[in-house]
């Protein structure tokens, strides 16, 4: 990217610089203390470091991997994607109208619903993947858009740039939940985005050990990311050293395991969409995709690792298929290094996903291990 070497895989297996000053490690330690000294004069003996709520040096130098790897202003770590969500929403006034994506993450969309309720805030759902639906929802003033892309678990795909111009007429801020797009392949402040979210819970940790979320901003002047700050340290939601450590160590290793992923969930994308079993291959990478388009545009380098499939039959067959996958474990979650899969419908049942959708996560595994296991899963 620039001639400083300040590309993705050079942020992240360097953690931006992050070392050991007090030992001259090669690797940062944990810094665990929860208060900090003061002088005889009263001076803080470190200044900025007062206490630990949101003053933790290994919490700050995993902010700032994000931060460089999104290209952002500013970012906060918060204890898991769901905290950081809601972080967005406490910094609303009550009364404000918030225009929100439907059919995305089922658990943004219930707490958000619930959340709206209790602080009168006018919540408008649109599928915001029709660029048309997005803008008819835009024509009246609005204080938030929030879109989610590609969409968990349908993968649909929002032009962010697009977004971006429509949130911003209608008065709103725009804010992209990333998650399955990880920065190696969007940055969303770069596209007119104001923040951008992320359970790095998924691929930025990556290895299904750590709870965690993370917003940044492309401008910190902005009044709801300084609510969003002074929230977190007035209120608390902050992320533990030890978690802040692990996923800084799960981020070094972030742009190769994407690489690997992306290629090959696009193999398997193609496999299964070729599948005789096999109705419908959700996946913005296959050509066919109605987002494929759009996530070409902003997509770079590759089209994520969530990818969901209709397998042809009902119910039972979709359970039949998951009962018999043998390295894709059944699990919920997404964005580790294992490749996971899910039947959906049975985790939310009224929420219109198909009884024949089956969601993989796609890990680092030999690609040709895994369409193998599919292979058998699938067959009659
Ligand atoms: N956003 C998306 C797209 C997700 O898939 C999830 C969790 O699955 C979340 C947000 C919530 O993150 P967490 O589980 O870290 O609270």
């Amino acid at each position: 990217m620039s001639k400083t070497g300040k590309t993705p895989a050079t942020i992240a297996a360097q953690a931006a610089g992050a070392v050991d000053a007090a030992t001259g490690g090669a690797v940062p330690g944990i810094s665990l203390a929860t208060t900090y000294l003061r002088g005889e004069d009263y001076g803080l003996v470190r200044p900025g470091n007062v206490y630990g709520r949101d003053h933790n040096e290994t919490v700050r130098q995993a902010e700032e991997v994000i931060r460089q790897l999104e290209g952002a202003a500013a970012s906060l770590l918060f204890p898991s994607g769901m905290a950081a969500v809601a972080a967005v929403f406490r910094a609303l006034p009550s009364g404000a109208r918030v225009v929100m994506q439907t059919g995305i993450y089922w658990g943004t969309l219930k707490w958000v619903r619930e959340y709206c309720v209790r602080r009168a805030i006018l919540l408008d759902e649109v599928e915001a993947s029709d660029a048309g639906a997005l803008a008819q929802a835009c024509r009246s003033s609005a204080d938030m858009v929030w879109i989610e892309t590609p969409s968990n678990p349908w993968l649909r795909t929002v032009d962010i740039t697009a977004a971006a111009g429509m949130a911003h007429k209608a008065g709103a801020v725009l804010v992209v939940d990333g998650t399955a797009a990880t920065p190696v392949l969007t940055r969303p402040l770069d596209l007119g985005a104001d923040i951008s979210m992320h359970s790095a819970t998924k691929a930025l940790n990556g290895h299904s050990d750590v709870l965690a979320g993370v917003l940044s901003c492309r401008e910190p002047g902005l009044p709801m990311w300084r609510e969003i700050a002074v929230d977190r340290h007035d209120a608390g939601a902050i992320l533990g050293p030890f978690e802040a450590w692990l996923l800084m160590r799960g981020m070094r290793t972030l742009p190769l395991r994407v690489e690997r992923m992306c290629s090959s969930a696009m193999a398997l994308a193609r496999w299964l969409a070729a599948h005789e079993g096999v109705a419908a291959v959700l996946y913005p990478g296959l050509a066919g995709h109605d987002g494929h388009a759009v996530a070409a545009r902003q997509m770079k380098g590759g089209y994520g690792y969530l990818l969901s499939f209709l397998v042809r039959g009902d119910r039972a067959r979709a359970l039949d298929v998951v009962g018999r996958l043998r390295l894709f474990q059944r699990a919920t979650s997404l964005g580790g290094v294992e490749s996971l899969v899910e039947h959906r419908h049975t985790i939310e049942p009224d929420t219109g996903i198909p009884e024949n959708l089956i969601r993989l996560s796609v890990g680092i595994e030999d690609s040709d291990d895994l369409r193998a296991d599919l292979a058998q899963a699938l067959a009659p």
